[in-house]
């Protein structure tokens, strides 16, 4: 199971078009074509965030020309973009490398409870920075919630959503037999369309975000995956993050995991979910699990460099 972050796509620095993100997937998938030389089956799964962020300023923008799309449908939208460009990336490479291994993606729902906490407390920051008058009006016409995520400036407003535990897949028979038929799957990008269960058994979208790290886990779950390969935009996860006795974790069991993460090494919303999603793989059946740069994905997976975590 390989969890792509945001930099292989697009690059922080990098405005998003179309050019530069492509020039971004080549690199990642250059990497896993490496990684399916040497023999490995992998399932893909990937962030959103900038893209999402990118379409949720385009709404605002036109929306008096063309009309918002909720965040569900917004979801669904980066999926297709971002898995179109690595699906057909992926391809060539892999066809230029003599192998003709099908690679699809599939558009992916994932369940989250009505009673999850999160939606009592919406905190997850998305989409466009606003002023306090375009903050009160999307409160009152659309009924946002809107948080100050800038301590100052002109724009320092943004809407916060929840962010509810995944569940489970929805597509996940789908995707096991794809997987076990030799099929590369690419799924539940962004950490997938959340959506709740109404009581009649019907599926329907909420304004929500998943964690992909978490929706990653749960995709590995599904098809039983061995390991579980998170690439990011640092080598190691460290200690201290960010202070002056800062020092980069080589191993670490579950048992330290869950140390480290109480005590607070982790940044909540970047590091500290993947650590959790890696902890509750391994809890759950999995061998290994690697957090590394994209760059050292092939000296991660073979346990050379980046933090390896193990039962
Ligand atoms: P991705 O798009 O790959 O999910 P994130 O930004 O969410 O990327 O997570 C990676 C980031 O986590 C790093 O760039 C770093 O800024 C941050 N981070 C927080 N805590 C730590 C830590 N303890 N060690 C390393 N990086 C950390
Ligand atoms: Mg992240």
């Amino acid at each position: 199971m390989v969890a792509l972050g945001g930099n292989a796509i697009k690059r922080p620095e990098e405005r998003g078009t179309a050019e530069e993100q492509f020039r971004n997937v080549r690199e990642t998938c250059k990497q896993l074509l490496e990684i399916i030389r040497r023999g490995y089956r992998v399932l893909i799964t990937h962030g959103n965030g900038p893209q999402a962020g990118n379409l949720l300023i385009q709404q605002e923008e036109a929306r008096r020309i063309v009309p918002p799309q909720p965040l569900d449908v917004v979801g669904a939208m980066t999926q297709g973009q971002i898995g179109y460009m690595l699906q057909q990336t992926l391809k060539n490479y892999l066809r230029a490398a003599g192998l003709e291994v099908p690679v699809i993606t599939v558009l992916t729902q994932v369940l989250v409870s009505r009673e999850d906490p999160a939606f009592r407390d919406p905190s997850k920051p998305i989409g466009p920075f606003y002023t306090e008058e375009e903050a009160e009006r999307l409160r009152r016409e659309k009924g946002y919630v809107i948080k100050k995520v800038e301590p100052s400036g002109e724009r320092p407003y943004r809407r916060v959503v929840p962010s509810p535990d995944p569940i489970a897949i929805v597509e996940r028979d789908a995707i096991r037999r794809m997987v076990e038929e030799g099929v590369i799957v690419i799924a539940a990008g962004g950490g997938g369309v959340p959506v709740v269960k109404e009581e009649d058994g019907s599926l329907k979208g909420v304004e929500a975000v998943i964690d992909k790290d978490l929706a990653g886990e749960r995709l590995a779950e599904v098809v039983g995956a061995d390991i579980f390969l998170n690439l990011t935009d640092v080598e190691k996860v460290k200690l201290n993050y960010g202070r002056p006795n800062e020092r980069p974790i080589d191993r670490m069991t579950v048992e330290e995991a869950k140390r480290y993460l109480k005590e607070g090494h982790f940044l909540p919303g970047s590091m500290a979910p993947k650590v959790i999603a890696c902890i509750r793989f391994l809890e759950w059946g999995g061998k290994r699990a690697i957090i590394t740069s994209l760059e050292k994905a092939i000296e991660g997976l073979e346990g050379k460099t980046g933090t390896q975590i193990i039962g």
